[in-house]
């Protein structure tokens, strides 16, 4: 009995072992650039005879520039071209996946939390149908397989829980959508006149009245009433004159 419960130990701690260094060398594959390697039968092959041909190839272009320099050991110049991958096709989410890479690579960890958030995101979004138009695409775009929602959740639950991120906690990055910039612009011109007639201007116009009264007159400073001068109070408020 007691033979048989000391084999079953070592089979149980020989399984635990080996799960958990499978899980270690998944892991380490998971967190790097190379599994992103665009299919490079398609990625900016396209003929430059169309916008979104256009795009696509100056997308493929740029996020390999990135892939390269990720793996080459320069975050900063990397995440710079990831970010202009991003703007030019943002439901590609690999892209957000290697950007939050490039903050883990200067340990910024909760930065990189919230890009990995946003790569998580976006790939509910996919499984979910969303991307009707560009899911083929981002789907011959990968030379491997999407990631799974569900294991790729797991796998940045445990990597963010080891510099104590909750990824249940993270929100994605904040990005405004460039057709909004014009009308985002618009809005605070309209609210900085509105500020300008509503408040300033008449503020301007008082404190002038005050300092400058008629000839034989005072101003009340509080509710900017013409008072003859032998007046010791406001007409109107009842405020002593200084
Ligand atoms: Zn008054």
């Amino acid at each position: 009995m007691i033979r048989f419960i000391a084999a079953l130990i070592t089979i149980c701690s020989l399984f635990t072992a080996f799960c958990g260094r499978s899980f270690a060398i998944s892991e380490e594959k998971f967190f790097s650039y190379k599994r992103f390697f665009l299919n490079q039968d398609i990625a900016g092959s396209f003929p430059d005879d169309g916008k979104v041909q256009k795009d696509l190839n100056k997308f493929a272009a740029t996020f390999m520039r990135g892939l390269s320099e990720g793996s080459a050991d320069q975050p900063g110049k990397a995440r710079k071209s990831f970010l202009q991958a991003r703007k030019i096709w943002p439901e590609y989410f690999c892209t957000d996946f290697v950007i939050a890479l490039t903050y883990e690579d200067e340990e910024k960890y909760s930065i990189a939390a919230q890009y990995y958030k946003s790569y998580l995101d976006k790939l509910k979004a996919f499984y979910n149908g969303k991307y009707r138009m560009f899911g083929a695409l981002i789907v011959s775009f990968t030379s491997g397989k999407i990631d799974s929602y569900d294991s790729s959740f797991a796998l940045i639950k445990t990597h963010l829980a080891r510099f104590g991120i909750d990824i249940g906690k993270v929100k994605a990055p904040f990005t405004i959508p460039e057709f909004l910039m014009p009308f985002i612009f618009i809005f605070f011109l309209v609210v900085i006149y509105i500020t300008y007639r509503s408040w300033l201007a008449p503020t301007i116009r008082n404190r002038r009245r005050i300092k400058n009264p008629p000839e034989g007159f005072w101003v009340c400073p509080k509710c900017i009433t013409i008072n003859p001068t032998l007046s010791i109070e406001c007409a109107h408020c009842g405020r002593k004159r200084k």
